[in-house]
C-alpha cells in the first residue's frame, strides 16, 4: 500500500461526489458495501465480490478497512468511467475513497474498483469484479484541550530556535492528541522574546518593532509541537497541578477554538464534518502569540522549508523574519537552490487550452513529461490555481490516477499506483477548467507607482488584456519552478489575438501535440507556439491584438560561434488604440535586441513579440519569448515621478528593461528569492547601457545619479539579498525597486569599473554561458568574475549584496605643480571596494576624469596634471554609491 504522509498546514479538497440516481445499480452496490463495512459484517461484505476477486484480495481490503475501534467509515465514489471491454451500461471503473476514523485518529484510503452486471443480472445483482491495492493518507488527529487538569505556571519557558515564551505567572493547558501532548494554551502574564541570529533579519525586525530583539508582553498564546519534543520545548519543572477555575478555562477554550484551526488543519469536505489535524513533525514548532502591541504574531519552525524559521503577522500577511535555522544552515550551507526541494523535473509541457478573456475562463489539458529526481516517488505534487477544477488525471503508463486537491495551497496531490524509482519517467495528462483572474504586472515586472489616486477610475475604460503568467498558476506545474521546453495551443474567440511563450508556429495538427480535441471543438482562432529553448515558466496574454509589424533581426555577426540563434523573429502585436506606437517600438526593440546580443554574445530565444497594451501607467512584464509593454495613452497628464524606475530623459526605459529580461531572469534564472537581483539588477543595468548607447553619456549619468540616490536613501531597509521581502515590513514597493533594481545596477557598474571593461564583459559572458537555461546564484556570478579577473571578490559581494551599509568617505585634494594629491579615508567600521571618479578641471576649461579604486581604509594617490588646475571634484558621475565629505 502506498502511503502519503501529509506535511504542513494543508486543506484537502476532494472532488465533488458523483450524484448517483436512486435506482443506480452502482450506487446500490456501494451503499451495500458501506453498510457492511460499518457493521463489520464480513460475510455480507464478501458476498458483494464476484469470482474474479480472489480471497486474499478481499482479505487485504478487510484488513485495511476494518480497523479495531473504528467509529465510522465513510465511503465516497470519486470517479466513474465506463469499464473497458464491457457492453455500454454494463460495467464501470470506479475510484472510491474511504475515510476510516476512530475516536481520535483517522486515515483516508483510496482505491480503484471495477463493478459489473453479471450476464443476465438485475439491478441488485451487480458485483465488484476487480480491486486495486489501496493508497492512503495517514496521520489525521483530533485535538482535545485538557481542561480537567490545568497546571499553574511560574516562569515557565516554552522555546524554539531564537524564540522563547516565558509565562511569568499563569495557567497552562495541554493540547492532547492520541499520540501524546502536541500543544499548549498559555493564559496569564507572559513575555515573548524573538532574537534572530542573522544580521539582515535583525534589521527587518528593527524596522518592524524599533528593536533588534523583539521582547513584548502577551496574555494568551497557543503552541504546537511534536509529542516527542515536549520535554525539549517545555520547562516542566515550573508546572504544578491546580484546580480548574471556570473563568480561566473559558479563556483557554476561546484561545483553543480561535487559534487551533489556523494551522496543521485538514479540511476534509464531505468526508468528515469534524476538525482534523496533523501532528507537527519532530523539531517543528508553531506559536500564535497574542501581543498587545503587534497584534497576533505567528512564530514557526517548519523543516520542509529551505528557510525554516519565520515570524509572520497573519493580519496583514506580512513576513517579518525568514531564515535558516542553525541545523538547516549546517546541512545545506549558506547558499541554496530551491531545486534542492524538488522531487521531479518536468522536461516538457504540452498545453492545449481554450480561453475566454471576457469571462476570464480557461478549459485546458496539459501533458507533462516528468522525470523522477527523488530516490523514490509515490505521489506527484502539482501546483494549480485553486479556482480551477481538475476533471481528470491520467498517465500514459498507468491510466487513470487518483488525486486530491489541497485547498489554500493551490496544489493537487496525484497518487501513483506504484513507487517510481529515481530517473524513471512518467507522463501525466491533466484536464482542468474554471475561472481565473488576469494577472497584474508586478513580480518580474516594472511598473511605476502613481501618487494620483484618480488613475484607478481611468483604468476601467481601457481595453482589457488577459495575462496569465508566472503567478497565475494557470496550468499544472512543478511546485519548484524549473526549466522546461513547451508547446502551447491556445484557442481564443473571434476578434482576439494571443501572444505566448514560444516561437509562433502555424497550427498544423502535426508535430508533438496529440491533445487536439479541446481546441478543435471550438470556433474562434487557434494560436500555436513551440519553445525549444527551455523556459522557467509559460505565459500567455490575450486581447484584441492585431499584428502590426514583423521583421527578422539579424544578430549573426555578434553571436558567438555555435550559437543556436542567428536571427530573432520580431513581431509587434498592438491593441487598436496604441497601434501607432507599434512601428517606433519595433525600431527600438530591434536596436535593443542587437545591442544586448552583442554584449552577451548570444540571443537565448529565436523570437520576440512585443504586446503593446494601453494603460494609465507605464510598465511591462517579460516572460520568455515576449514582453507586454504598457503604454500610457496620456503620458504627460500622469505623474509617476518620484519612483525609482521613472527616468524622465529615457522614454525607451521600459522596453529596454523588459527585453533585457530575456537574458537575465529568463535564460539565466535565480536559485531563490535572495538572488532576484541577478534578474532585476542586470535588467536595470542593461537598460542603462542601452540608454548610454542611444542617448549618450548625459542620460547614462542621469540614471547613475538616480541609482545612487535611491540606493543610499533605501539601503537601510535591507540588503539586496533580501529580494522580494524588501519593503514588505513597511509596505512600500518602492524599496524593492530602489534596492534590487537600482542598487543592484549600481553595484554592477562599480564592479565593471574595478575590473575594467574587458574583464567585466568577458565575466558576464562566462556567467551567462555557464548558467544559460538554469538558475543562478550570486556565488556563480562571483566565481565567473574571479575566474576572468584572477582576483578574489568575496569582500566586494559581501559588502554590496549581503550588507546594508553605505560607505562614508572623507577626502582631501591638494593641488601641486604637475599633480593633484588625493587622500581618501573610509570612515565606517567596514572597508569597501569601490571605484571613485576624480574630475580635474583645468584653467582652460578642459576636464579630465581619473578613476581611483578604493580598496583599503586609506588610499592616497597623486594624479599627474598637464595644465593649471582650477577645480577638483569627486564622484561627479555618481558612479560610486557612497557619501563623500571634503576634509
Ligand atoms: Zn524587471
Amino acid at each position: 500500500m502506498a502511503r502519503a504522509l501529509l506535511a504542513l498546514t494543508c486543506t484537502l479538497l476532494c472532488a465533488a461526489p458523483l450524484r448517483a440516481q436512486e435506482a443506480d445499480p452502482v450506487d446500490l452496490l456501494v451503499r451495500k458495501f458501506d453498510r457492511a463495512l460499518n457493521a463489520a459484517d464480513r460475510p455480507a461484505l464478501e458476498s458483494l465480490f464476484g469470482p474474479t476477486v480472489t480471497p486474499p484480495q478481499i482479505q487485504q481490503l478487510e484488513h485495511d478497512l476494518l480497523v479495531p475501534n473504528a467509529v465510522r467509515i465513510t465511503v465516497r465514489i470519486r470517479d466513474k468511467a465506463p469499464l473497458e471491454g464491457a457492453p455500454p451500461g454494463d460495467g464501470y471503473s470506479l475510484i472510491v475513497e474511504f475515510f476510516v476514523e476512530t475516536a481520535g485518529k483517522a486515515r483516508i484510503l483510496t482505491t480503484g474498483m471495477d463493478v459489473r452486471r453479471p450476464p443476465g443480472g438485475v439491478t441488485d445483482s451487480w458485483r465488484f469484479v476487480a480491486t486495486e491495492s489501496l493508497t492512503s493518507v495517514e496521520g489525521l488527529y483530533k485535538l482535545r484541550l485538557n481542561t480537567a487538569r490545568p497546571l499553574a505556571a511560574k516562569n515557565l519557558e516554552v522555546s524554539s530556535e531564537d524564540f522563547v515564551l516565558t509565562l511569568r505567572e499563569g495557567t497552562v493547558f495541554h493540547v492532547d492528541a492520541d499520540d501524546g501532548i502536541t500543544g499548549l494554551v498559555l493564559v496569564g502574564r507572559g513575555e515573548m522574546r524573538f532574537s534572530p541570529s542573522i544580521a539582515a533579519e535583525r534589521g527587518q525586525l528593527h524596522l518592524f518593532s524599533g528593536e533588534d530583539v523583539l521582547t513584548t508582553p502577551f496574555e494568551e498564546a497557543f503552541v504546537r509541537f511534536s509529542p516527542t519534543d515536549y520535554s525539549d520545548r517545555v520547562s516542566t519543572s515550573s508546572l504544578t497541578p491546580t484546580p480548574p477555575q471556570e473563568r480561566i478555562v473559558r479563556r483557554a477554550q476561546d484561545v483553543f477554538s480561535r487559534e487551533s484551526p489556523k494551522s496543521f488543519n485538514v479540511d476534509l469536505q464531505d468526508l468528515s464534518k469534524d476538525t482534523w489535524h496533523l501532528l507537527p513533525p519532530p523539531q517543528d514548532f508553531l506559536a500564535e502569540v497574542d501581543t498587545r502591541r503587534f497584534d497576533t504574531l505567528t512564530f514557526s519552525r517548519s523543516s520542509v522549508q529551505a528557510e525554516d524559521v519565520s515570524l509572520f503577522r497573519r493580519k496583514d500577511r506580512r513576513t517579518i523574519a525568514l531564515y535558516p535555522s542553525v541545523a538547516k544552515l549546517a546541512a545545506r550551507g549558506r547558499f541554496y537552490s530551491d531545486d534542492a526541494l524538488r522531487e521531479y523535473d518536468v522536461l516538457d509541457y504540452n498545453i492545449e487550452a481554450s480561453i475566454d478573456p471576457a469571462r476570464q475562463t480557461i478549459e485546458g489539458r496539459a501533458r507533462l513529461a516528468i522525470r523522477v529526481r527523488a530516490t523514490t516517488l509515490s505521489t506527484v505534487l502539482l501546483r494549480l490555481n485553486e479556482g480551477l477544477t481538475v476533471t481528470g488525471i491520467t498517465s500514459l503508463e498507468y491510466g487513470r490516477l487518483l488525486f486530491l486537491r489541497m485547498r489554500s495551497q493551490n496544489t493537487v496531490l496525484v497518487n501513483l499506483p506504484r513507487l517510481l524509482q529515481q530517473d524513471s519517467d512518467i507522463t501525466l495528462v491533466i484536464n482542468y477548467l474554471g475561472r481565473i483572474p488576469s494577472e497584474d504586472l508586478d513580480v518580474e515586472a516594472v511598473q511605476t507607482r502613481s501618487d494620483n489616486q484618480e488613475t484607478s477610475t481611468l483604468s476601467a475604460s481601457y481595453e482589457p488584456a488577459f495575462l496569465l503568467s508566472n503567478r497565475a498558476l494557470w496550468y499544472p506545474q512543478n511546485p519548484v519552478p524549473d526549466y522546461a521546453t513547451g508547446t502551447l495551443r491556445i484557442n481564443v474567440p473571434e476578434g482576439y489575438g494571443c501572444v505566448a511563450s514560444g516561437l509562433p508556429t502555424t497550427p498544423s495538427g502535426k508535430g508533438a501535440v496529440s491533445l487536439r480535441d479541446i481546441v478543435a471543438a471550438r470556433s474562434g482562432k487557434t494560436f500555436e507556439f513551440r519553445a525549444n529553448q527551455p523556459l522557467r515558466y509559460l505565459a500567455i496574454v490575450v486581447s484584441r491584438f492585431s499584428r502590426v509589424v514583423e521583421s527578422q533581426v539579424d544578430v549573426s555577426k555578434t553571436v558567438a560561434p555555435g550559437s543556436a540563434v542567428d536571427h530573432i523573429a520580431l513581431a509587434v502585436e498592438a491593441q487598436p488604440s496604441v497601434r501607432q506606437r507599434a512601428r517606433p517600438s519595433a525600431q527600438q526593440a530591434e536596436d535593443i535586441l542587437k545591442f544586448y546580443t552583442s554584449l552577451v554574445g548570444d540571443a537565448p530565444y529565436p523570437s520576440m513579440t512585443l504586446a503593446l497594451v494601453e494603460s494609465d501607467l507605464p510598465g511591462g512584464h517579460s516572460p520568455g519569448y515576449f514582453a507586454v509593454i504598457r503604454n500610457p495613452a496620456l503620458a504627460t497628464t500622469q505623474s509617476y515621478r518620484g519612483d525609482p524606475a521613472a527616468f524622465d530623459t529615457f522614454p525607451e526605459f521600459f522596453i529596454a528593461h523588459e527585453l533585457a529580461h530575456q537574458w537575465w531572469g529568463q535564460a539565466v534564472g535565480w536559485k531563490n528569492y535572495h538572488e532576484q537581483w541577478l534578474s532585476e539588477g542586470f535588467a536595470q543595468y542593461f537598460a542603462a547601457l542601452y540608454a548610454q548607447k542611444a542617448r549618450g553619456d548625459r542620460t547614462f549619468v542621469d540614471m547613475l545619479r538616480q541609482f545612487r540616490r535611491w540606493a543610499i536613501s533605501e539601503s537601510d531597509q535591507g540588503p539586496i539579498s533580501l529580494g522580494y521581502r524588501l519593503g514588505v515590513v513597511k509596505s512600500d514597493v518602492r524599496v524593492f525597486r530602489a534596492v534590487v533594481y537600482n542598487k543592484g545596477a549600481a553595484v554592477l557598474h562599480m564592479l565593471r569599473r574595478l575590473l575594467g571593461d574587458t574583464v567585466f564583459f568577458n565575466g558576464l559572458k562566462r556567467f551567462y554561458t555557464d548558467r544559460r537555461y538554469q538558475k543562478a546564484g550570486t556565488e556563480d556570478l562571483e566565481r565567473a568574475f574571479e575566474s576572468e579577473s584572477g582576483r578574489v571578490l568575496d569582500r566586494f559581494f559581501e559588502r554590496w549584496i549581503y550588507g546594508t551599509q553605505i560607505p562614508r568617505i572623507r577626502y582631501s585634494s591638494a593641488i601641486a605643480p604637475g599633480s593633484v594629491k588625493m587622500k581618501f579615508e573610509q570612515l565606517g567600521d567596514l572597508v569597501f571596494d569601490l571605484p571613485v571618479t576624480v574630475t580635474v578641471t583645468y584653467a582652460s576649461g578642459r576636464t579630465m576624469d581619473v578613476m581611483v579604486p578604493l580598496t583599503e581604509a586609506v588610499v592616497e594617490k597623486a594624479i599627474p596634471t598637464t595644465e593649471a588646475v582650477r577645480q577638483v571634484q569627486v564622484n561627479r558621475d555618481s558612479a560610486a554609491v557612497a557619501e563623500f565629505e571634503e576634509r
